[in-house]
């Protein structure tokens, strides 16, 4: 069922082609960690080639924990991976930048929370590391519960620009790896269950920075509506996938991209998030 499933998801969204260079967003956490071990059997009947890229963001406790496993599986898999750190990239770890952050800025400021730094540098990174392993495709372990949340997020903040590039961006560059997201219809519960199945050992080990997340309130919220209703997170997700193309279209049209005159990369306008976080 679940990799009939995730065969599926593969197929129906073309997210692969024969031949190309697929590198692994992998944290060490059981979904980019699954999706590592699900991609390599994909990979035995459809050859591709497969690398794995880890960002360690700079989390004191919690980063170089979660990195066991990443190299253990990939070892155990035989998959070349690549470690980019935020402290290469920008100078500074997410701890370094969430204390600059509590000095200078309220917390209240949504920019200012770690979740939301860490998304900007994380997305940065992972996009300039599968540049330099010369990927064509990016693979995130996002799964249904993930897109579910970011979904209704969007939805709170009135954002439906954000629900038009939740998959990738809306205009395309050439600087942009074009991301997949094979697990997106496959539930939470289902990857746990897989990853105990396939006997992949994983650190449970919680970010200090997760507890401030909005997502943790829309997370609780849809797992008692699921609880209630069964099939809401599907739903959501279908509604998504429904509205997706129309949104897409819309804020496309009469928008341009312009290059960050600080790092040279695609931005919407004037200096990029990444830039600007990094100063
Ligand atoms: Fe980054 Fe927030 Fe996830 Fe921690 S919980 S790794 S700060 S996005």
């Amino acid at each position: 069922m679940f990799d009939k499933r995730f065969r599926k998801t593969v197929r129906m969204a073309k997210m692969l082609r024969k031949g190309e260079r697929v590198a692994v967003g992998l944290s060490g956490g059981k979904d980019s960690t699954v999706l590592l071990h699900s991609l390599a059997s994909l990979k035995k009947d459809l050859p591709f080639e497969l690398v794995a890229i880890t960002i360690d963001e700079g989390i004191e406790g919690y980063r170089a924990r979660t990195m066991v496993p990443a190299k253990r599986e990939c070892e155990r898999l035989e998959i070349e991976q690549k470690i980019f750190s935020f402290k290469e990239l920008c100078g500074k770890t997410l701890d370094e930048l969430v204390a600059g952050s509590e000095k200078s800025r309220s917390q209240k400021q949504e920019s200012a929370l770690p979740c939301s730094q860490c998304g900007v540098l994380r997305r940065y990174a992972l996009n300039k590391a599968a540049m330099e392993t010369k990927a064509d495709k990016l693979a995130i372990g996002h799964n249904l519960d993930d897109m579910a949340q970011t979904m209704m997020m969007n939805i709170m903040r009135a954002e439906p620009s954000r629900i038009a590039r939740m998959n990738e961006p809306v205009l395309k560059s050439g600087r942009f790896v074009q991301r997949i997201r094979p697990l997106m219809l496959t539930p939470e519960k289902e990857i746990a269950i897989y990853a105990m199945l396939k006997g992949i050992a994983l650190e449970h080990v919680e970010c200090p920075y997760a507890g401030s997340a909005f997502r943790g309130h829309v997370r609780k919220m849809l797992n008692e509506s699921e609880e209630r209703y069964p099939g809401t997170k599907f739903k959501i997700m279908n509604s998504f996938l429904e509205m997706e193309g129309t949104l897409r279209e819309r804020y496309s049209k009469g928008a341009s991209l312009s290059l960050c005159p600080e790092c040279g990369e695609p931005s919407s306008k004037g200096m990029c998030r990444f830039c600007q976080l990094s100063q």
